[in-house]
């Protein structure tokens, strides 16, 4: 060890990095370990709120929060970098403006969109990642709704949204657009059929994950409030004009396209040499890549197999976070000399909003949930987690006072 008190270092100030810099906190005195959070920015913000940033909804301001008002900088060296390359041979990481060793590390560096190299995706959609990412695509729609009536030559399909994916992101995206929309096209006088909303999914379904009667409620909401979903065709290819579509390779046109066909784990992973599988790496049941002792990887950087299942679990938000709380405990083991312990899952339920006021959602083993209930389900799970995160500070703080 490089220093008499081991040094843990995290990397990543999301769910995943920040619950564990926090429980650490619990779990550890000053004496026993020193702790280092390292995350690009100052704030850390909510990713389960992005697509609200990026419809336009919320304001990015309510979506972050000061990483000095989760964890006290007293106790936890704060490095405001970005995280370049991980050396595991030499135990340090290279950030942008520095390098840092460490004795015990934690990536938790979150996701990326994954495009799956589909021609010019990268270049001409926009995709929901981050804070800064997502207000870019609130602020282009609504340049696109300024200068509509403001300028000659203005093509009537540039106020169209064109969305890739009907997975969670692009249905709760569409949803805030429903509501979105409306508003926009009241502030720039635009009549409301002259935008279109569209949904476009390779696979048979929305939202595979629910059953019929939760795909078909969905459906329905999203098309009575003027989204239209089309269904089993896959995107081919991005232009600077939209999206090439299905088997006679149609090509819808929109002022806004918008990826959300998928996500893999920080392409820092990749660059430091990590075996990646559809684009995550496998980790062991005490969170550990397989052979690693000094190394966890969780979040939506890992995958963790569910054994019932026989499949990995799906990231989210709630199994990153608990992953963390396994992680923090599985450090002091290491650091006191105890057994590590075994990450199981407890799953909450799932809950997709369609909407500030719509949703559905199954909790409780099984139970459903469409509608009001639903959208005030999403409302409990968010003021849940920021609880877990800061505790009732932070859910005053930054809860979602809206009316239903
Ligand atoms: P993140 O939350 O993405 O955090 C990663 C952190 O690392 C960020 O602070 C980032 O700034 C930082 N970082 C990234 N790269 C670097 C770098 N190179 N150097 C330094 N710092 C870096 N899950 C749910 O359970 N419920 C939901 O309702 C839900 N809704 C979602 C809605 C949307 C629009 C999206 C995109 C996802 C949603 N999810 C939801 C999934 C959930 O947000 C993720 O599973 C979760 O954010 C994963 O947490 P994480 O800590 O691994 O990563
Ligand atoms: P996803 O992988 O869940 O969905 C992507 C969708 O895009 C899929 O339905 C896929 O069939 C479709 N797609 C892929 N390639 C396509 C193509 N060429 N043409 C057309 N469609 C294509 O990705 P996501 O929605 O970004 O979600 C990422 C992760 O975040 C998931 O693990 C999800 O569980 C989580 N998440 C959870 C919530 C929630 O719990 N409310 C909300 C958002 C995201």
């Amino acid at each position: 060890m490089s220093t008499s008190i081991p040094k843990i270092v995290v990397l990543g100030a999301g769910y995943a990095g920040l619950t564990t810099a926090k429980r650490l906190t619990k779990q550890l005195t000053a004496e026993q370990a020193e702790i280092v959070l390292v995350n690009k920015h100052n704030y850390h913000y909510e990713t389960t709120w992005l697509h609200e940033v990026a419809a336009g909804t919320i304001n990015p301001n309510q979506a972050r929060v000061m990483i000095s008002d989760v964890v006290s900088p007293n106790r936890v060296r704060l490095v405001y970098d970005s995280v370049v390359k991980i050396n595991k041979d030499e135990k340090r990481v290279v950030l942008e403006n520095s390098e840092i060793e460490y004795d015990y590390l934690v990536v938790a560096l979150g996701f990326e969109s994954n495009d799956f190299g589909i021609k010019g995706m990268a270049e001409h959609a926009f995709a929901i990642e981050d804070i800064d990412s997502s207000r870019l695509i609130s602020e282009h729609i609504e340049y696109q709704f300024a200068k509509y009536n403001n300028e000659e030559n203005v093509s009537e399909e540039s106020l169209n949204i064109l969305v890739g994916g009907a997975g969670f992101t692009g249905i709760e995206f569409v949803g805030e657009l429903a509501q979105k929309v409306p508003e926009l096209c009241k502030k720039y006088d635009i009549d409301r059929s002259k935008v279109r909303i569209i949904n476009v999914e390779a696979a048979p379904s929305i939202l595979p994950m629910f059953d019929k009667e939760l795909v078909d409620y969905a459906k329905k909401s999203l098309e009575d409030r003027g989204v239209e979903l089309k269904i089993g065709a896959a995107i081919s290819e991005a232009t600077p004009e939209g999206f090439v579509v299905g088997d006679d390779k149609e090509l819808i046109k929109a002022g806004t396209i918008v990826w959300t066909g998928g996500v893999k784990a920080s392409s820092v992973l990749g660059e430091s040499g990590f075996e990646l599988v559809k684009g995550k790496v496998n980790v062991n049941s005490d969170l550990r890549p397989e052979g690693v002792e000094d190394m966890f990887v969780i979040g939506d950087c890992s995958w963790v197999w569910n054994k019932e299942a026989d499949r990995p679990y799906p990231s989210t938000a709630q199994l990153a976070m608990q992953e963390a709380d396994v992680v923090a405990a599985n450090l002091k083991a290491l650091i006191t000399n105890q057994p590590v312990e075994e990450f199981v899952f407890s799953d909450k339920g799932t809950v997709a909003s369609l909407g500030h006021s719509d949703g559905i959602g199954n909790v409780m083993s099984g139970y459903k949930l469409s509608g009001k209930s639903a959208a005030a389900m999403k409302k409990v799970v968010d003021n849940r987690s920021l609880f877990l995160l800061g505790g009732a500070k932070l859910v005053l703080k930054k809860g979602k006072f809206r009316p239903f």
